[in-house]
C-alpha cells in the first residue's frame, strides 16, 4: 500500500513561508504592461488541492477586460515584431536567468496552487525555462532563401515575418511549461500575445508576467487575463480580426469547439490535445528497465499529464513479471502534500478529477480487471487518489479509450508483435508512444508503424525543449519546442524579383 505522510486535516492553514510566497505574486490583470483590476472588481479563489482551502484570489476578467488586452497586444505587435533578434532573445535569456534563480519558490508556489509534489514543481521549472533558453537562441536564427528561378531571369526571396497578435489558452497540469512553450517561441518570432492560463492554477503564469516585465518586455508584448468566465471571453477574442494565431493546449472536446470558432478567422493553429498513449513491452525487453521507464511514465506529473503511459500492452511471456514489479514500486510510494518532504504523490488537481479517476477504475473492474496494488481513494482533505496497478484488463474497459489523467497503470497482454502494435493504434489519439525491447529490427518496425508523433525508444519520457513536441489524430496538429517550434509564429513571405 501506499503510505500517506502528515495528518492532512491538519495542514489547511499555509505556513508563514507559503503565505509570503503567495503574497508575492500580482493577483490582478497585467494588459498593457500595468497591473489591474477586472472589471468590477470581480475575482475568483484558488485552491490548495492537497486541503481544498482557498490560499488566495485572482482577478476575474469580463468581456471587456479580454478585448482590452488583445488591444494591448495589437498596439504593441508593430513595433515588437520590428526589435532586432537579439534584443528578443536577450529578454528570453534574462528571463530563463530569473526563474533559474527563483526556482525554490516558483516550484512552492506551483505545488500550492497544483498539487503536485515540489520535485515535480522543480522539474517542471527546469523544463518549463528551458524554453526560454532555447528559444533566445532561435531569435537569431530566422532565415530566409535567395534562389534564381529554374527558367532565368528572376530572382526568389523567401524571408519570414512574425504571424501576429497570438491567443494562447493553457491547462492546469503544468501551469508553466505549458505557457513558456508558446511565449518563448512567440517571442523570439516577435509576436504579441494574450495568455490565458487555466483557471484552476493561474499563479504561476501570473509570476511569469512578472519575470518577463523584470527582463525587460516592453508593455503590451505579454499579456494575461484571468478569468472563470471562460468561454464567453475567448470566444469575442478568437473572432475578432485583428487576432492572427491562436495556440491551445488542452482537451480534444475543447480543442475541436477552438477550431470551429477560429474558422471565421482563418487563424493559424496549434492544437495540444488529449492522449492515450500505449506503453509497448516486448517479450525481449530488459523488464527492469522497463518498469524504470513506466513509472517515469506514469508517475510524472502524478498520471496528469497528455504524455502519460495510459495503456501498457506487454508480451504475454513478461506480463507477470513486470506487473508485479510495477506493483512493488507504485504501491511503495508515499503520498501527501506535495510540500512535505519525501512526498512523491500529490493530490490530483480537484474533486472531478479524483472521481473520473475513481470512475474509470471501477469500470475496468467490473469489466473483469484485477488490482494488484491500489484502487481506492483514501479518507480525509484534499483530492487523493492512491497509486493503482490493475492487470488483466479487458481492451472493452473505458480506460483502454479514455485518458485517466491519474495514478493507474492497466495493463493489457498480447502474444504476436502485428497485435501488439494493433493495440496501439486503436484509438482516435496519436500524441506518443513508448517502446521497450532489446532488438533494433524490432523498434524500427514498431516505431516507424505507431501513429503518434511522438515516441520514446526504451525511455519513458519524451519531453525535451529542443525537441519538436505534438501530436496527430485527435491528439491535435503543429509542434511546440525544437527548430519546429518558432516556424508556428512565422509566416513565409515570397518576393519575386524582376531583372
Ligand atoms: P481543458 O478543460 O480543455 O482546459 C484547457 C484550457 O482551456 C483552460 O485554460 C480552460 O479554461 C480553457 N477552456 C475551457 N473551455 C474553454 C472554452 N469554451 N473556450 C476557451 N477556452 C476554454 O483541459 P484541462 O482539463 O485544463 O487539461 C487537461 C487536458 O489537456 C488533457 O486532455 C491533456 O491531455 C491535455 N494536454 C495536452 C497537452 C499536449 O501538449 N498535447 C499538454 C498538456 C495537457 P478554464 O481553466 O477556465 O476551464
Amino acid at each position: 500500500m501506499a503510505t500517506r505522510c502528515g495528518n492532512m486535516s491538519a495542514m489547511a492553514a499555509l505556513t508563514s513561508h507559503e503565505s509570503s510566497v503567495v503574497g508575492d505574486v500580482a493577483t490582478g490583470l497585467f494588459i498593457g504592461g500595468q497591473w489591474r483590476d477586472a472589471e468590477g472588481g470581480k475575482r475568483f479563489d484558488v485552491e490548495d488541492p492537497a486541503t481544498g482551502q482557498t490560499i488566495t484570489q485572482v482577478a476575474d476578467a469580463s468581456v471587456a477586460d479580454g478585448k482590452a488586452a488583445l488591444d494591448a497586444a495589437v498596439a504593441a505587435q508593430d513595433e515588437w515584431g520590428q526589435t532586432p533578434p537579439r534584443e528578443r532573445g536577450e529578454i528570453l535569456r534574462s528571463a530563463w536567468e530569473m526563474i533559474t534563480a527563483r526556482a525554490d519558490d516558483l516550484s512552492l508556489l506551483m505545488t500550492l496552487e497544483m498539487g503536485k509534489p515540489l520535485t515535480e514543481s522543480r522539474a517542471e521549472i527546469t523544463y518549463g525555462s528551458e524554453f526560454f533558453r532555447w528559444f533566445s537562441e532561435e531569435a537569431v536564427r530566422i532565415s530566409g532563401r535567395y534562389s534564381v528561378a529554374p527558367a532565368g531571369g528572376s530572382r526568389l526571396l523567401t524571408m519570414k515575418q512574425p504571424v501576429g497578435p497570438c491567443l494562447m489558452i493553457t491547462p492546469w497540469n503544468f501551469p508553466l511549461a505549458m505557457g513558456t512553450r508558446k511565449i518563448g517561441p512567440a517571442i523570439a518570432a516577435g509576436c504579441t500575445m494574450v495568455v490565458k492560463p487555466a483557471a484552476l492554477t493561474p499563479l504561476s503564469m501570473l509570476a511569469l508576467a512578472g519575470i518577463l516585465a523584470e527582463a525587460g518586455l516592453p508593455d503590451g508584448v505579454l499579456n494575461v487575463v484571468t478569468t472563470k468566465s471562460t468561454g464567453e471571453v475567448m470566444e469575442p477574442l478568437i473572432r475578432d480580426p485583428r487576432l492572427r494565431k491562436l495556440t491551445f493546449t488542452g482537451s480534444t472536446e475543447v480543442g475541436r469547439g477552438l477550431v470551429e470558432q477560429s474558422a471565421q478567422g482563418l487563424l493559424r493553429l496549434s492544437m495540444e490535445l488529449g492522449g492515450n498513449a500505449p506503453f509497448l513491452v516486448f517479450g525481449d525487453a530488459d523488464v527492469d528497465d522497463a518498469v524504470a521507464g513506466a513509472m517515469l511514465a506514469k508517475m510524472r506529473n502524478v498520471g496528469e499529464a497528455c504524455t502519460a503511459a495510459n495503456r501498457f500492452i506487454v508480451h504475454e511471456s513478461v506480463a507477470d513479471e513486470f506487473s508485479a514489479k510495477l506493483a512493488e514500486k507504485m504501491g511503495a510510494m508515499s503520498m501527501g502534500r506535495g510540500t512535505e518532504d519525501g512526498v512523491e504523490v500529490g493530490p490530483l488537481v480537484e474533486a472531478k478529477q479524483r472521481d473520473k479517476v475513481r470512475e474509470l477504475v471501477e469500470d475496468a473492474v467490473e469489466a473483469g480487471a484485477k488490482t494488484s496494488v491500489g484502487g481506492d481513494a483514501p479518507e480525509g482533505d484534499g483530492y487523493f487518489y492512491s497509486p493503482t496497478v490493475l492487470t488483466g484488463v479487458p481492451t472493452s474497459a473505458r480506460m483502454f479509450r479514455e485518458e485517466i489523467f491519474g495514478p493507474v497503470a492497466p495493463i493489457f497482454t498480447f502474444t504476436e508483435d502485428e497485435e501488439a502494435l494493433a493495440m496501439a493504434n486503436d484509438t482516435e489519439f496519436g500524441l506518443v508512444a513508448y517502446l521497450y525491447t532489446r532488438d533494433l529490427n524490432r523498434a524500427v518496425w514498431a516505431y516507424e508503424g505507431l501513429q503518434t508523433g511522438m515516441v520514446g525508444v526504451n525511455q519513458g519520457i519524451v519531453s525535451n525543449p529542443s525537441a519538436p513536441f505534438g501530436g496527430v489524430k485527435q491528439s491535435g496538429f503543429g509542434r511546440e519546442g525544437g527548430f519546429e517550434g518558432i516556424e508556428e509564429y512565422l509566416e513565409t513571405k515570397y518576393v519575386g524579383i524582376a531583372l
